[in-house]
């Protein structure tokens, strides 16, 4: 595989155009090109002969859009290319306040979960951070039109969820490039607080984020509420145990000031009657956190079936009873389907 502009910053850029003998303005073109998702062969400012010595070591289009699929709702999910023929998915979402983008970090996954599709043929690789980043430029190129506010501040995508393929804090150096790139006032320039990050609890990683200085929105998977039960439909739990992921989030709060949230499935007969809300309000109460309660994708190759819409209700009234702050996310692009990692499965 050939290099990925993407990967670099401005500086970069500028240091590479300068090593051509090129003038620094066109740094700013082929930058700009870039940010507006274009492939180098697409960036018009650019004299051809610049575009021939680019080519010769970077990826034209490192990530293209294989197919894109529109739910009634307005959702639309996306089948990423990369140059290597990978694929992975990725959604948008549109909210009243902007549209959230949903993005992988890994093609497949090695955590193993029971009821996650991304991670059934294992990880085939990390993905680097400008194709990560990618993935966000061509969505917002394709929504130009919708783009809230003017000039440099212009963005279709407004927030960005890490909650596609993979594990962001397995691939921690390439997410940590990638978070620095999109945030970066240079380039895209989306506010780290408009970015969820959302990790199945590696501790470890969880604290060097926390140091990292970044202010976004650190999300933990939950999904059970004692070890042994978390271990049956998430093998991390028997590496790291939930005291320590709770310690760890302690220090997000501490050194960043924001509060963090978690991820709870709802897998029926698993994790949601009386005694599990109880247990979560145990572990929970008086914590400056929130739970979002996920209906379960069923996933065709698993098990494990989604609990009713009226017991997710109750489940979040007694949490809310016991001073939780939480939601049940609502269900969208159901239509389109195929949630976590399903897409893909279909492809391969
Ligand atoms: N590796 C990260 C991101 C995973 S995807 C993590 O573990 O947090 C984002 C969320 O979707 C996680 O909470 C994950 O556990 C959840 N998830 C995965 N498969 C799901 C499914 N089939 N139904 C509902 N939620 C699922």
């Amino acid at each position: 595989m050939k290099k990925i502009l993407q990967d670099l910053s401005f500086a970069e850029i500028e240091a590479l155009i300068l090593s051509f003998g090129e003038k620094k303005f066109r740094a700013k073109q082929l930058y700009e090109g870039i940010l507006q998702g274009k492939a180098i062969t697409a960036i018009s400012s650019l004299p051809n002969a610049l575009k021939e010595r680019l080519l010769e070591e970077y990826e034209d289009a490192p990530v293209t859009i294989r197919e894109t699929f529109y739910s009634a709702d307005g959702t639309e999910k996306y089948l990423f290319a990369f140059a290597d023929g990978n694929l992975v998915e990725g959604v948008l979402m549109k909210y009243k306040y902007g549209y959230t983008q949903c993005v992988s970090t890994q093609v497949g996954c090695r955590m193993g979960c029971k009821f996650c599709a991304s991670t059934l043929n294992g990880l085939v690789r990390d993905l680097t951070s400008g194709e990560i980043l990618s993935q966000i430029l061509l969505v917002n190129a394709l929504h130009k039109a919708e783009t809230q506010g003017k000039g440099a501040e212009a963005r279709a995508v407004t927030n960005v969820v890490l909650m596609g393929s993979g594990e962001p804090l397995d691939n921690y150096d390439n997410t940590l490039r990638f978070l620095r790139s999109v945030c970066d006032e240079r380039g895209f320039g989306m506010s780290a607080r408009n970015i969820s990050l959302s990790t199945c609890g590696l501790v470890p990683k969880m604290y060097r984020l926390a140091d990292e200085g970044i202010p976004l929105n650190l999300t933990v998977s939950l999904h059970a509420t004692d070890d042994v039960s978390r271990a049956r439909t998430m093998p991390v739990a028997k590496a790291y145990k939930i005291e320590d992921i709770l310690k760890a989030c302690e220090y997000y709060f501490q050194k960043t000031g924001r509060r963090y949230y978690f991820e709870y499935t709802l897998i029926e007969g698993e994790n949601c009657d009386e005694a599990h809300a109880d247990a979560l309000i145990r572990l929970l109460k008086g914590k400056p956190c929130h739970v979002n309660l996920i209906r379960l994708n069923e996933v065709k190759e698993r098990e494990l079936k989604a609990l009713g819409d009226k017991e997710a209700y109750r489940f979040l009234g007694r949490l809310e009873k016991g001073g939780l702050s939480a939601t049940l996310r609502r269900q969208i692009g159901v239509d389109i389907g195929g949630a976590c990692g399903q897409l893909r499965n279909s492809y391969l």
